[in-house]
């Protein structure tokens, strides 16, 4: 690492600025699932969702180049590419048919929050007692993760979130999920008995920021008719989850819950800042008929270009179906090195997405937070790069670009089984 450029950042951007890995690392090129630093080292990138195609895909390069040299301008004008991509985003959906542009995530979480809000005329949110949607004002009130914290509003209600490995009350299965649908339920007593009333519930499908929980069958789907038959909004954040993550286009797809608002982000335009929100043309235009919502940036015909693009990606190099050849094998893998290692407590696994939660002791399952640290840092040594999620900070989080394949599976398995061996004292 370069201390020079390490303390003038710190001068000028903060101490407080996050950063990955006790010696950062200084990356100056991607290219697929490689990440190169500035000596030009090699790193497996097995972390990333944004590069969802793969670093610097030169067919999403060559459509920003492209429209960046010929026009870029906000939406207030007709556009072939911003209509082209939100006919095709919003194709990819059953039900919903109507788009809405953002730059973050964050954005496409405020708006929908907005959207519920405003149309319910009331005011309550359920969400999961773990998560993280972004950082604007609404949305920090829900996040517990990275922020903050929760801010206490009462507008607010958590629950806790569906969670088989330390779950409520030691439940499993069915009875799991009617304990957690009871608190859902709860939720929605309180909001009607304190006036607030129910404008709906914001969660990922695939509870990502909360450690990949193996979900009980059923409980999205009742919950999400729970809240909607109260007249509340459902809204999936899917900015994690979506673009072929799961195996599936949508994370929500194999649920077999139906939501009325899905927010999108991180991996839309591979890198170029767009989200969005996508709902029925009857929320969409009911909250238009009442707010002049504009976003300068969003949806732009460069961010639509790239976004196109990454439709085009995904589609031809058939990544969906890729993961879901791919996944299974890293999940063996995975699940072989918890035979050997005691200190894997439970491997979580949703397409190209794996949550390892190491414990020191597997029976009590007591979280293993120093030891989840030294690995991810030992792995960074050895050229291998991931992080770290979950309550309590002890889940190796594995989601690599989708073009992730078994060579790189190999690397990423041998490189894990050599970094628990060396950090079995920590
Ligand atoms: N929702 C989820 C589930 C996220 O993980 C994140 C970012 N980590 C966001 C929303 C916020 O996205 P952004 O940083 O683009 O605002």
């Amino acid at each position: 690492m370069n201390n020079s450029l390490l303390e003038r950042r710190h001068r000028v951007i903060g101490k407080g600025a996050p950063l990955f890995y006790d010696e950062p690392l200084h990356v100056v090129r991607g290219d697929g699932v490689w990440l190169y630093d500035v000596q030009g080292r090699r790193y497996l990138d097995a972390y990333n969702n944004v590069p969802v195609v793969g670093h610097c895909h030169p067919r999403v390069v060559d459509a920003i180049a492209r429209q960046a040299s010929v026009l870029n301008v906000h939406t207030r004008y007709l556009h072939e590419t911003v209509v082209r991509y939100a006919e095709r985003l919003t194709a990819t959906f059953e039900g919903l048919d109507m788009a809405v542009f953002t730059c973050t995530g964050s954005e496409a979480n405020d708006l929908a929050l907005r959207m519920a809000r405003l149309l319910t005329g009331s005011e309550g949110i359920i969400c999961s007692n773990n998560t993280y949607h972004g950082n604007t004002a609404a949305v920090d009130e829900l996040s517990t993760t990275f922020s903050g914290g929760r801010t206490g509003s009462a507008r607010v209600r958590a629950v806790p979130f569906p969670d088989a490995y330390r779950p409520l009350r030691d439940l499993s299965g069915a009875a799991l999920a009617d304990a957690c649908l009871d608190e859902v339920q709860a939720c929605i007593e309180h909001f009607r008995n304190s006036g607030i009333g129910l404008a709906g519930m914001l969660v990922c499908p695939i509870f990502a920021n909360e450690g990949l929980p193996d979900v009980p069958v059923g409980f999205l789907e009742r919950a999400t008719r729970v809240v909607q038959e109260a007249g509340g909004i459902v809204i999936f954040d899917e900015v994690q989850s979506g673009f072929g993550r799961t195996g599936e286009f949508w994370g929500h797809s194999r649920a077999g819950a139906v939501p009325d608002i899905v927010t999108l982000g991180k991996p839309m335009g591979n890198g170029h800042p767009i989200g969005g929100v996508v709902s029925r043309a009857s929320i969409v235009n009911a909250f238009r008929d009442r707010v002049m919502y504009f976003n300068t940036f969003a949806g732009n015909p460069v961010a639509s270009a790239a976004a196109l693009a990454v439709l085009d990606v995904i589609e031809d190099e058939g990544l969906v179906e890729h993961v879901r050849e791919t996944g299974p094998q890293v999940t063996q893998g995975l699940r072989d090195l918890m035979a050997v290692h005691e200190g894997i407590g439970d491997v979580r696994a949703n397409g190209l997405f794996w949550a390892v939660e190491l414990v020191k002791d597997r029976a009590a399952r007591t979280p293993a937070p120093d030891r989840a640290r030294a690995v991810i840092n030992r792995m960074r040594d050895h050229g291998v790069l991931i992080s770290r999620l979950g309550a309590h900070d002890n889940v190796l989080k594995i989601r690599p670009p989708l073009p992730f394949a078994t060579p790189h599976a190999t690397l990423l398995l041998e490189t894990l089984d050599r970094s628990l061996v060396e950090t079995r004292d920590a």
